[in-house]
């Protein structure tokens, strides 16, 4: 998608703070951190919602998931506690158009969310 902010992250046209990268996944560090911890988990391959999810992309659904317990562990925030979220659509605030997991901790969050 060439209009796809996290497509040109992915494609290095737009710079990052790069976590971790593999042939399926991409993590950065959030541009607006909610917490000291805030880190975005994309797949590669261009979704842009997750009402865009077929079968097929469970695996991938879960090593984003997987990806994200890991950094918050590489980070020290495993047992203190993280939130790991997707926002979809409006009534969520989803913004960027290509789906990804919010991993987000570092201080206590509240519940619920607003
Ligand atoms: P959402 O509102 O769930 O769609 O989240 C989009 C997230 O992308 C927000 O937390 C933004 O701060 C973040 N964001 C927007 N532009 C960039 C960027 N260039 N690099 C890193 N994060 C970004
Ligand atoms: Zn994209």
């Amino acid at each position: 998608m060439s209009d796809c902010l996290f497509c040109k992250i992915i494609n290095r046209e737009i710079p990052a703070s790069i976590v971790y990268e593999d042939d399926r996944v991409l993590a950065f560090d959030d541009i607006n951190p909610q917490g000291p911890a805030h880190v975005l988990i994309v797949p590669k391959r261009h979704v842009a919602t997750l009402n865009d999810l077929a079968q097929d992309d469970d695996a991938m659904v879960g090593e984003l998931v997987r990806r994200a317990a890991a950094i918050a562990k590489d980070r020290g925030i495993s047992a203190g506690g993280f939130r790991s979220v997707f926002n979809t659509n409006r009534d969520a605030g989803q913004t960027v158009f290509h789906i990804h997991l919010h991993l987000i901790g570092g201080r206590s969050l509240a519940w619920p969310p607003g």
